[in-house]
């Protein structure tokens, strides 16, 4: 934590002196003016002390939260450029729009009014008004990306492995093996017994060979409290 005093051009919204430090307001959880909680639209007076809080993952502090409403639900919108860090979200089970045809515009859209938290690594994307829920990620690598969006937003208790379809994104239906006999490989029917399907891309899905790499590092990304197991991801067929 570090206090300095800040010159400023009055009146101003505390939303836009925040920003124009660098912070975009979604990576803001609390404000406290003079000690007291603030909303983004309070005007600054003349010798207020500010204080600035990110997100609080370990302390609850809700009762002092009063910049967004809690969500009910975890959902994402992924910015284009972050699409391995989607997929891997997918994998976890969490519902994740991503399109590489969105601009900034649909983007921030989508996660205004589906109510989705949206993830990029663009600060300007994040200071738009309308962008309530939003995470600058930080890390450049996906499966760093992953591990610093599940801490961020204490995830770890949410996730349901291997539900979603990696691909566009819908929950999987079990499938049984004889309506899509004729789809598989030999040795897939003879080794395996539980399938998955996409109903809106019809991909299938079993315990392929990938599976245990994958359920390694999901396990890793959860930690050891988590046990991570269900149907994974395989080639797709048909
Ligand atoms: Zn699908």
């Amino acid at each position: 934590m570090r206090a300095f005093a800040r010159p400023l051009f009055l009146p101003a919204s505390i939303k836009d002196v925040i920003e124009s430090l660098g912070v975009p307001h979604t990576e803001v959880d609390l404000i406290l003016v003079n000690s007291v909680p603030r909303g983004f639209g309070y005007l600054v007076g003349d010798g207020d002390y500010i204080s600035v809080y990110p997100g609080f993952t370990s302390l609850d502090v809700s009762s002092l939260l009063q910049l967004r409403p809690p969500l009910n639900d975890i959902r994402f919108v992924v910015d284009t450029h972050l699409g391995r860090l989607a997929t891997y979200l997918r994998m976890l089970g969490f519902d994740t729009r991503y399109e590489t045809s969105c601009d900034d515009q649909e983007l921030s859209r989508i996660s205004a009014h589906r109510t989705r938290i949206l993830l990029t690594r663009d600060r300007g994307l994040l200071r738009r008004g309308e962008v309530t829920y939003g995470y600058f990620v930080r890390a450049t690598e996906p499966r760093r990306q992953l591990l610093e969006v599940v801490r961020r937003f204490n995830l770890f208790r949410l996730a349901a492995p291997f539900e979603r379809c990696l691909r566009c994104n819908r929950r999987l239906e079990p499938v049984s093996k004889e309506s899509i006999r004729d789809r598989l490989p030999p040795r897939t029917a003879e080794c395996y017994q539980e399938f998955h399907i996409c109903l809106d891309c019809d991909r299938l899905y079993w315990p392929g060979s990938h599976y245990e790499h994958m359920r390694r590092f999901l396990q890793h990304v959860l930690g050891a409290t988590t046990q991570v197991s269900r149907e994974p991801e395989s080639p797709a067929l048909g």
